[in-house]
């Protein structure tokens, strides 16, 4: 990584639960290795798309922005920084949503890989929210809204930044000039972090994530519950690291790169038993979640104060978004909003009704 890097970035996380081990490595920690070295940094805490899935539990939404700002504080990001945005508190990125559902065919949003495979997760079979297959258009209006070039994200979001990517490259065409920047997917080293249950993500949805606000004992039954080799019976047993959600972790989260290479040949060997590896690795999660959990509860007594961040970095990006609409709408014939909602304030000399 570069010293400096002059791109905008834009990033976010639905509040659909507390945010965990898998956001950490996927994003959040490159989002706060960025902070201060690039032009801007925004984070969406995206609750209308959240709600594309959580339309029956609204208050599901509702509850978890806190959490996932508190989350935010948590980890080290900073809102002077890198603004905490609220996105239902930006109508502009509804608006061009509207606006790119045009660009799009419905055959495009149902070849979404990651879409497909929610879809399926969630068992929603035929009774697809129409806002749920769209959801990949609403990201592509809060990416090009800040005009974002890198965005921080775990290897499931590849597919949105592709669809975003033509929804900019339609726009430019028609309005014959660059007006939405390409965007450019920064993967982390673990792209995607297993669930403790050995499924290929670690996912809120899913249940099967390490929060970062888990309890010390929450931490260790877990890593005790982990996936590891099934065919690794006696400790004599050759293993495999392969697939072993523990060796995952490791990889992910051990400082001690030359320890980790040291476990995973004798685990391979045969010779070393599970409770070793994850005992190794309750340390290691112990002890980057400690100091996290601890800044959490501070922040945790100032709940006002939280969403006054919130509040502030969202204030911020409606300036920004607007910008990016009414570039939009010029694309598509419309007049800025403002000129038109600056005209509807002149006084109409409207009959009066005769009472
Ligand atoms: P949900 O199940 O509600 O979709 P989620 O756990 O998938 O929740 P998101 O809010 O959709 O979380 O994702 C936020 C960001 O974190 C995205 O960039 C996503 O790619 C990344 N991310 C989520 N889970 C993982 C994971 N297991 N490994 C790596 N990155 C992840
Ligand atoms: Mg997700």
């Amino acid at each position: 990584m570069d010293d400096y890097c002059d791109d905008i970035i834009l990033t976010g996380d639905r509040p659909t639960g507390p945010l965990h081990l898998g956001h950490y490595a996927g994003s959040l920690a490159n989002r706060v290795a960025l902070q201060g070295r690039c032009r801007r940094q925004f984070i969406l805490l995206a609750d209308l798309q959240a709600l594309t899935d959580n339309a029956g539990d609204p208050g599901r939404v509702a509850r978890n922005v806190l959490e996932v700002a508190l989350d935010y504080l948590a980890i080290g990001l900073d809102p002077a920084r890198s603004p905490f945005v609220l996105q239902s508190g930006v109508p502009a990125l509804a608006e061009l949503t509207v606006h790119y559902l045009n660009l799009v065919t419905v055959a495009r949003l149902e070849r979404n890989p990651t879409v497909k495979a929610e879809i399926q997760q969630r068992g929603f079979a035929r009774d697809i929210p129409a806002g749920f297959l769209c959801y990949p258009v609403s990201q592509a209006a809060d990416i090009t809204a800040f005009k974002a070039t890198l965005v921080p994200v775990g290897d499931d979001q590849l597919p949105m930044i592709e669809q975003t990517n033509e929804i900019a490259a339609r726009i430019n065409r028609l309005g014959g000039r660059e007006i939405l920047p390409e965007a450019k997917a920064l993967l982390s080293t673990t792209p995607r972090l297993p669930g403790i249950d050995g499924k290929a993500k670690a996912s809120k949805s899913l249940g099967n994530a390490i929060s970062l606000s888990a309890s010390a004992d929450e931490v260790t039954r877990a890593v005790q519950m982990m996936f590891t080799d099934p065919a690794h019976l006696r400790v004599s047993d050759p293993g495999q690291t392969v697939g072993n959600v523990v060796f995952a972790y490791l990889a992910a989260f051990d400082p001690d790169r030359a320890g980790v290479a040291a476990l995973g040949e004798h685990y391979r060997r045969g010779g070393l038993g599970d409770s070793v590896v994850k005992k190794r690795l309750n340390e290691v999660l112990q002890a980057l979640l400690g100091p996290i959990r601890e800044r959490r509860e501070r922040y945790a007594r100032d709940p006002a104060q939280v969403m006054r961040f919130v509040d502030a970095g969202t204030a911020a990006a409606r300036e920004i978004a607007a910008r990016t609409l009414d570039d939009v709408r010029g694309v598509f014939g419309l007049r800025p909003a403002a000129t038109i909602a600056g005209r509807s304030a002149e006084r109409l000399s409207l009959p009066v009704e005769a009472g």
